[in-house]
């Protein structure tokens, strides 16, 4: 078990919709940011697919979903760039063509550490997670070693750490006890989200008991975590040495 990683100078978060970095690591990228870290978000999908609305319309919701992610990272502390793929939403694919965009964002950004969901979760649902995961444990590999990829005409990169978030075994623990509070503010600019991933009904978005009943699962969550190693609030990773 490890805790508290040396603050990066640059960290990338990849992930397959705009929300899941701030609900991986968003206390820690509050954290990083504050002490210093540039930190980037790169969201795989084009998030067509995230209403309950049969009648929305995929294209407004692309658009909201974008300013919704360059808010929260904003939020986080970092500036407002997110890189967008757009890839379809839930159709994502860990095949060679997307390993090749990752490792050459991985290659461009250049990050210290590399964080995104863990691909061997056990009996993780959504696909777009899995492939998102795969796509950064590939992506690393493809990006670190020169003669991979080659074509690009970018350096080889070697991030030192990959932290995976949603993790099936928790080896490593950040404390956000300061930064908690910045992590949920960051996770209410996903207003189109508050619905169906938050359960926050729109009546209560600006207050209520199901917004302040949020607010105490993720800190209790958050609690959960860091206990043990005496933190009023920690997030848990599977940490690669690479
Ligand atoms: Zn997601």
């Amino acid at each position: 078990m490890t805790t508290n990683l040396a603050t990066p100078k640059r960290a990338l978060a990849i992930a397959a919709h705009a929300d899941d970095i701030e609900f991986g690591c968003g206390g820690t990228f509050a954290k990083w940011a504050r002490d210093g870290s540039e930190i980037f978000h790169l969201i795989c999908t084009d998030g067509s697919k995230g209403s309950w609305d049969p009648t929305t319309d995929p294209a407004r919701l692309v658009a909201m979903r974008q300013a919704e992610q360059r808010a929260a990272a904003r939020t986080l502390g970092g500036s407002a760039e997110v890189v967008f793929l757009g890839w379809p939403d839930g159709e994502l694919e860990p095949g060679l063509a997307q390993r090749r965009e990752i490792a050459r964002w991985i290659r461009t950004i250049a990050p210290d550490v590399v964080l995104g969901h863990d691909p061997w979760m056990h009996y993780r649902l959504h696909p777009d997670h899995r492939a998102a995961g795969f796509l950064v444990t590939d992506g690393v590999v493809a990006a670190r070693d020169p003669l991979f990829l080659s074509d690009l005409g970018l350096p080889p990169h070697r991030p030192r750490t990959a932290l995976l978030f949603e993790a099936g075994t928790i080896d490593h623990v950040e404390d956000v006890s300061a930064t908690i509070g910045v992590k949920i503010a960051a996770l209410l600019q996903h207003r189109s989200q508050l619905r169906s991933t938050m359960a926050i009904p729109d009546e209560e978005t600006d207050g209520g008991p199901r917004l302040d009943a949020f607010h105490a699962r993720v800190r209790s969550e958050a609690a959960g975590v860091g206990a043990p190693y005496g933190f009023a609030a920690g997030e848990g990773f599977k940490l690669l040495e690479l």
